[in-house]
């Protein structure tokens, strides 16, 4: 756990800001897909009804933003944009009507920018399903730059005693999947197999393990997998090396299976470790939209397959809860914004413990 944050007090931050006015700022855009992101200075935009200038300390690279820096997915962002939503400052600016925050509070700015607050889904603890849903750093600039701008009903405060460079990876990674497990129905002596070890998979590992799941961890990197036994996982599959599908049925097969690999073949093994009445949890978001499954297996054996996408405010206070309780740990490498294109690669590559957080 750590506890080296500082929470800035609202006084110091009010004195501190009173008279700023941002004009511009310095952020990393995306002009053209799968071009190099360009940092440069952008107009900071007038605050409307409902939203805040934050001052951003920290924000993780989630593998979701390089999909929208590529176009990667059927809905593509317009460029130019900033991209990313795992934002976490401090609010500078309130605009109009602003109730929920104050100037000098640290917040994490989250995938779910914005939602209607109204309608079934929202009513309904499923705010993330809203169809008037604005996504951070793809519907509207992210918190790839030096300030950003959020509605303030949908930043979630970060408590003391979280740092805001654990903070940012757990504003979407860590919520995505402690709701993905909630999703998979972990239960004490389950078996969870967790495909692919990244910035989602690191944490994926620790929120099935608090479940009481017994975790397997499948990546193709060993370095991934040894950081995933110090995390919690019994066992570790290096796919390039073994067939997961007949270690883990040698093991008596998966209840639950999460496919946080981005790559098709990920979920088709993933599915194919079930038991009998499994549960197969898609999360990741490859370009390559279509994975081949079989329709009579599924039926004979009672397979559930189920989605899972990010998850709500109040989970992400669960995290961040757990967080502060010394629960979970965050694994992350602090690098500069101007190295987001180094960056990006290093993910793809493959070569990044779990989660690289930028700092403008
Ligand atoms: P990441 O790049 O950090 O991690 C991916 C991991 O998968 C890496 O460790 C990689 O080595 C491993 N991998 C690659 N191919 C594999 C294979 N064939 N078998 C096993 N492991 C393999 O990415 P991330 O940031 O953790 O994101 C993962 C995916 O989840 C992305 O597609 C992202 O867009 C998506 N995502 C979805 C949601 C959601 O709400 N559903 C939220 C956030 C991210
Ligand atoms: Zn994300
Ligand atoms: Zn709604």
């Amino acid at each position: 756990m750590s506890t080296t944050t500082h929470q800035p007090g609202i006084a110091e931050a009010q004195q501190h800001f009173a008279g700023q006015d941002v004009q511009s700022y310095r952020a990393a855009v995306v002009h053209e897909f799968n071009g190099p992101l360009s940092v440069e200075l952008v107009p900071a935009l007038d605050l409307v009804t409902g939203q805040v200038r934050v001052k951003v300390e920290a924000t993780g690279l989630c593998h979701t933003d390089i999909h929208a820096a590529n176009g990667d997915w059927p809905v593509k962002p317009s460029p130019p944009f900033v991209p990313g939503h795992e934002g976490v400052g401090i609010v500078v600016e309130l605009g109009p009507g602003v109730s929920e925050v104050a100037i000098g509070d640290r917040v994490a700015m989250p995938w779910l920018g914005y939602a209607c607050g109204t309608c079934d889904h929202c009513v309904s603890g499923w705010e993330t399903l809203c169809l008037e849903q604005k996504n951070m750093g793809y519907t509207f600039d992210g918190t790839f730059g030096e300030y950003a701008t959020a509605y303030a009903r949908y930043v979630v405060k970060v408590p003391a005693g979280v740092d805001p460079f654990d903070a940012a990876p757990l504003t979407c990674a860590g919520v995505t999947t402690y709701k993905a497990v909630k999703v998979a129905g972990t239960r004490s002596g389950d078996l969870t197999a967790v495909f692919g070890v990244g910035g989602l998979g690191h944490l994926a590992i620790q929120y099935a393990a608090i479940a009481g799941g017994r975790v397997i961890a499948v990546d193709i990197h060993d370095d991934k997998l040894t950081l995933a036994r110090e995390l919690g996982a019994e066992f570790t599959i290096n796919a390039l090396e073994e067939d997961p599908i007949e270690a883990i049925q040698k093991l008596g097969g998966a209840d639950q299976a999460i496919a946080l690999a981005v790559a098709p073949k990920a979920f088709e093994q993933a599915y194919g470790s079930l038991r009998r009445g499994g549960t197969l949890v898609f999360v990741a978001l490859p370009a390559d939209n279509e994975v081949t499954l079989p329709i009579f297996e599924t039926v004979l054996n009672a397979i559930t397959l189920v989605g899972s996408i990010v998850g709500t405010r109040a989970e992400l206070r669960d995290v961040f809860a757990l967080h502060a309780a010394g629960r979970t740990t965050v694994i992350r490498e602090t690098r500069p914004l101007d190295g987001v294109n180094e960056a990006i690669a290093d993910v793809e590559a493959g070569r990044v413990a779990a989660r690289i957080v930028l700092q403008p």
